[in-house]
């Protein structure tokens, strides 16, 4: 099948031809003709399967009819995360190189000032994530009763983010004769109930299984003691690794991705950080940084990483085994995209056992050891245990390390790395605290109700640990400069 078979527009042909795509993938071929149709879409079905295009595509076509109005938006694509609506957008520039279309980004962490202009300016796309949509629509600057299509992407990854309420709220507030478009990897028992309740007859297409591991990564575990020692192995696997490019690291808590991140860059590593807590200008800072080549490696937690496309990742570490299995497979998945191999090396302490039998059954086969299995793994070792060694004592790899304070280990690194824009990781002490993503925006501060309203939500596996208590160990310079009292004059109080 080809792409001029499904019924798409010349322009939005000419601009997929421009991509250099030539043949469909299996949702794209099964969705995009019942889509161009108006019919609603359930399509069981995760990233990297071309979904993005799936719905890009159709809409495009049919907002090549009309004009939108301003405040009200023609069509919503609602995404879990920040990176995933940035994703979209991009998608909706590539494919809609030849429409004069206005596409509106409503998400959390930048300034309300641009996004109510866009909206204002009359939105053909707008693309939110749930919480600033309400924001957005509580405060009056928005109508809903324009949407033609409506777009629930990632429904899965709502869930597990506490956003089902928020979007059953929004698929109440459009109009009852929009046409749906519902994406998720998986279909748990209280997704199955939103589609039944919101989609109209749809067209359900399925694509691979999220269970399925693809044939092209090399998995392995390799058995290590508690996180001094994890991170002396993972320096060891990176420095010694085959075929290396670049590596996304997994931790299942953010506290561990700041104290990851920054142990890394102690070490002289290039490495860039991506979790939940970070304030968007960082994130989007490391996700480019990564993207284009200028940090080699990415520390990230499961929410920030999910659903992202970053093709091409030679090797993806799980620094800690995560405990829901599914993750296990979202996380490998981010290497041995497009036809490419790639390595999946897990890290697992004593404790973690059951998980990987979780793992093993979820995939259905075992997953190799590299080197001792946990049965033979020798007892925690002295160095490790305690203080981090500094410096890598085996050889540098050039382009992951860097110069600096790991003098050691990064003899040899090359320089270039150096240079480059390193994005800014938050301290660990702040990724404790669940409200620093809106603290770091002055404008947050000021008015909480622009944060993504995260608080009332359950938190998937990013933990924070302990709550930190007043200003955790933060004191601001100021409160510690000894004050000068002046004597009072005769007669004053
Ligand atoms: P997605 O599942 O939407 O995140 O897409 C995964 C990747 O596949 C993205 O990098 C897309 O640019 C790419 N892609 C989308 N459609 C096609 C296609 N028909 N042929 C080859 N690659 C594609």
């Amino acid at each position: 099948m080809k792409f001029d078979e499904l019924g798409l527009s010349q322009k939005v042909l000419t601009a997929v031809e421009a991509s250099g795509y030539t043949t469909p993938t299996p949702i794209q071929a099964e969705a995009i003709p019942p889509a161009l149709q108006g019919r609603d879409i359930l399509g069981i079905a995760q990233t990297g399967t071309g979904k993005t295009a799936a719905f890009t595509l159709p809409m495009l076509c049919r907002l090549e009819q009309g004009r939108a109005r301003a405040r009200m938006p023609r069509t919503l694509i609602l995404e879990p995360t920040r990176e995933l609506a940035a994703q979209v957008e991009e998608a909706f520039i590539k494919y809609g190189a030849n429409h004069k279309l206005n596409v509106a980004l409503l998400i959390g962490g930048v300034s309300f000032g641009d996004q109510e202009a866009k909206i204002m300016r009359g939105a053909d796309v707008l693309i939110a994530t749930p919480g600033r949509l309400l924001d957005f629509f509580d405060r009056g600057k928005l109508l809903l009763t324009g949407i033609e299509i409506l777009v629930i992407d990632e429904a899965d990854r709502m869930l597990d983010m506490g956003f089902i309420p928020d979007i059953e709220r929004v698929c109440k507030l459009v109009p009852f004769t929009r046409q749906t478009l519902f994406f998720s990897a998986t279909m748990p028992p209280e997704i199955t109930r939103l589609t039944e309740a919101f989609l109209h007859n749809p067209v359900r297409v399925e694509v691979a299984r999220a269970a399925t591991t693809a044939a092209l990564i090399r998995q392995a575990m390799v058995a290590s003691h508690g996180h001094a020692e994890k991170r002396d192995t993972l320096r060891n696997l990176i420095r010694s690794a085959e075929n290396f490019k670049n590596a996304i690291i997994f931790c299942n808590r953010k506290r561990d991705v700041a104290i990851l991140h920054r142990s890394l860059e102690k070490h002289g590593f290039s490495v860039g950080a991506l979790h939940g807590d970070m304030d968007q200008m960082a994130r989007m800072a490391s996700l480019d940084a990564f993207k284009n080549g200028s940090v080699a490696l990415l520390v990230c937690s499961d929410v920030a990483a999910r659903g992202l496309d970053i093709p091409d990742v030679s090797h993806v570490f799980n620094f800690d085994v995560p405990t829901h299995s599914e993750d296990y497979v979202h996380r490998i998945g981010r290497t041995g995209r497009a036809g490419r191999s790639g390595v999946a090396i897990t890290l697992v302490t004593p404790e973690d056992k059951k998980y990987v039998e979780q793992i093993e059954s979820l995939i259905g086969k075992e997953v190799d050891w590299e080197g001792p299995g946990l049965s033979e793994l020798p007892p925690p070792s002295e160095s490790s245990s305690g203080h981090e060694r500094r410096g890598g004592e085996r050889g540098a790899r050039r382009g992951v390390e860097r110069g600096g304070r790991g003098r050691s280990s990064a003899g040899s690194a090359a320089p270039a790395r150096e240079a480059a824009p390193k994005a800014r990781a938050p301290r660990a002490s702040e990724s404790g605290r669940p409200d620093a993503a809106v603290a770091e925006s002055p404008r947050a501060a000021r008015t909480p109700v622009y944060a993504e309203r995260r608080d009332r939500r359950p938190r998937a596996q990013e933990d924070d640990g302990p709550p930190v208590i007043g200003m955790g160990d933060h004191v601001p310079s100021f409160m510690l400069r000894p004050v000068v009292f002046k004597p009072a004059k005769v007669g004053e109080e």
